[in-house]
């Protein structure tokens, strides 16, 4: 089994996008990203972390707004209408998950669409229905990008996606239909999940379930995109998926933290870069 390197791909993809950052900075223009953080949760703040050294690192200006997790949704509401028109600002992003009494979809169509470069709000969300996507949700583009820079073609492919999030599930399913893969999609209600993956061709995982698909689910020669960031018995960061244990059954797989979580950052960069250039 093949392992896909998404840090190797995110950093050629990077170098790409430095040149095309320095044009911009020639022309008087610096992109710049505004991060929205809620509550201290590890995890919420090393993915914060990454945004921010991604963006020094290729020469994009940062800003960062941390609330409390009691934050009110006008307040973030409020922040975001500021931010629209705040000049330096091209793109804004609200760091996922978001606390239970903040309605996800209402926040992220707050964002003006020029500025919503991760593709959460209505406007996005929509244009991605239709299949007419300009800022396609970062973690569906990275598994189309991952998928692209190692030869998979998906058109025709019997494709699974488990899970059915809008931020995740969803956008990835739509973005393979787009590409002519035949999509089924599964959730938690789904009877004989593991006789319908063991059918896909591509098998993308996203239920946030740490090692919760194995060999069973896999069927032989198989591309097996993890996209879980999860934690294991011992608090190591893993996928939903037994890596080791289906080793022996797909012929390529990616998986946390290697896998698409670099390659979402390196898409956040690539989309600000975009709106920049508006
Ligand atoms: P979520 O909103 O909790 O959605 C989980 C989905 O999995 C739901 O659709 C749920 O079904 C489904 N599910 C749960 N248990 C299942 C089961 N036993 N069988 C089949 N389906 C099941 O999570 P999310 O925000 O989409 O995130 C999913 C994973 O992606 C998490 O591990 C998260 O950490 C990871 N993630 C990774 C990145 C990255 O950069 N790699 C970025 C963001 C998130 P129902 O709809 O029926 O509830």
């Amino acid at each position: 089994m093949k392992l896909i390197d998404g840090k190797a791909a995110s950093a050629a993809l990077r170098e790409m996008l430095k040149k095309e950052v320095e044009n911009l900075e020639q022309a008087g223009i610096t992109p710049g990203l505004a991060v929205i953080l809620i509550g201290n949760d590890p995890a919420v703040r090393a993915s914060a972390n990454g945004k921010k050294r991604a963006c020094t690192e290729m020469g994009l200006y940062f800003e960062e707004y941390p609330f409390p997790n009691s934050v009110r949704q006008q307040e973030l509401v409020d922040l975001i209408q500021k931010l629209n028109k705040k000049p330096d600002i091209d793109g804004i992003t609200v760091q996922a998950p978001l606390p239970n009494h903040i309605n996800r979809e209402v926040v992220l169509s707050a964002i003006a669409p020029e500025k919503d470069v991760d593709g959460g709000s209505f406007y996005h969300a929509g244009r991605l229905f239709c299949g007419v996507g300009k800022f396609t949700p970062c973690v569906a583009a990275s598994v189309l990008e991952l998928l692209d820079r190692n030869g998979i073609d998906v058109a025709g492919k019997e494709c699974v996606v488990v899970g059915r999030s809008n931020a995740i599930g969803k956008p990835i399913a739509l973005t393979l239909m787009q590409r002519n893969g035949t999509v089924t999609v599964c959730h938690s209600k789904t009877r004989n999940l593991k006789t319908i993956c063991k059918r896909a061709e591509i098998l993308v995982t996203a239920v946030g379930k740490a090692k919760f698909f194995g060999a069973d689910h896999v069927k032989p020669g198989a591309v097996v995109i993890d996209v879980g960031m999860d934690r294991d018995e011992a608090g190591r960061i893993c996928g939903d998926v037994d890596i080791a244990a289906i080793s022996g059954a797909a012929s390529v797989a990616a998986q946390a933290p290697e896998g698409i979580a670099p390659m979402a950052v390196t898409m956040l960069i690539k989309n600000t870069i975009q709106a920049a250039k508006r």
